[in-house]
């Protein structure tokens, strides 16, 4: 009996040392494929990660994510020009009437645009990204928010009586971000809107026409050294733009942009422009499904 057991144990044990064996075996054969699939695997996060960074330039252009100070990109590497999408935008207000321009004021710089608002009024964010800054600055941007697009730019919304975003939030075109006041270095409610790329101003009248509550052009050919109170330059873009040159579509035809107003749908808007909502859609970088908000602007054309 006693012998029959150590049969068996012995038994045992020595299929278990077989199934080790040819467990290991296993898993020798199996190493080069993980190899293998790790290889396919970091091809295609460089893929991932290289479309990401076409799509969202902002993840490679910036140096760095400071939650502290607006002004961070002294050392930056500026490119020397870069194409700045503007597609899918939201006016960040619908009010239209500018009370100042960007540039020379009262022997200093004056960074933005500045438009009226009433206090409460909303303030919308002019592009998809992420709330960099939510701060008070007592003789500056009163209380301001920044916030670093996809696109690449920065814009920067000063004067706000309440913001409603916090840092690190990500935000979508046209969500509510603030409202509108007479904070900091202010005289009267308005809105101060900044639009910067790595730190360098550009005038946001060569980007937003707010009287005409649309976009100047539908990609912004941003020249390092070039952008800074480009008055003329302004000047002639919303001369273009009134006279319906600011863009063409693929037809030649004018490209045609829809505000939209209250009961609107997708298929109210396909309608009228005689576009299919599939196109709408992917010309806007929308869903079927996407809400629309009231003031934001839909290409149509
Ligand atoms: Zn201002």
């Amino acid at each position: 009996m006693i012998l029959k057991c150590i049969k068996t144990v012995a038994f045992a044990a020595l299929a278990l040392v077989c199934v080790n064996v040819s467990g290991q075996d296993l898993l020798a054969r199996q190493a080069p494929i993980d190899r293998k699939l790790k290889a396919v695997d970091s091809l295609a996060l460089i893929r991932q990660i290289k479309a990401e960074q076409s799509a969202y330039p902002a993840y490679s252009l910036y140096p760095n994510w400071d939650n502290e100070r607006v002004h961070v990109y002294g050392t930056a590497q500026v490119p020397d020009s870069f194409r700045i999408d503007l597609t899918g935008f939201c006016m960040p207000t619908t009010h239209t009437i500018i009370t100042s321009k960007c540039g020379p004021r009262w022997r200093r710089m004056h960074n933005g645009l500045d438009i009226k608002v009433y206090i409460g009024d909303t303030i919308r964010a002019a592009f998809d990204g992420k709330v960099r800054i939510v701060k008070y600055e007592r003789r500056g941007y009163g209380k301001y928010v920044v916030i670093r697009h996809d696109n690449g730019l920065e814009t920067i919304y000063g004067h706000l009586s309440k913001q409603i975003v916090s840092e690190n939030e990500y935000v979508k075109a046209g969500d509510p971000i603030g409202l509108g006041g007479n904070t900091g270095r202010s005289t009267g409610s308005h809105l101060h809107f900044e639009t910067r790329f790595l730190g360098e101003v550009i005038n946001p009248e060569l980007l937003f026409n707010f009287p005409q509550q649309d976009i100047v052009t539908d990609s912004y050919l941003f020249v390092r050294g070039a952008n800074r109170y480009s008055y003329q330059r302004s000047a002639a873009a919303l001369a273009a733009a009134k006279n319906g040159k600011s863009g063409r579509n693929s037809d030649g035809g004018a490209i045609r942009y829809h505000k939209i107003r209250k009961g609107d749908t997708l298929g109210s808007i396909s309608r009228k422009y005689h576009i299919s909502i599939d196109r709408l859609c992917k010309m806007n970088g929308i869903r079927r499904t996407t809400i629309l908000r009231i003031g934001q602007v839909l290409r149509c054309s």
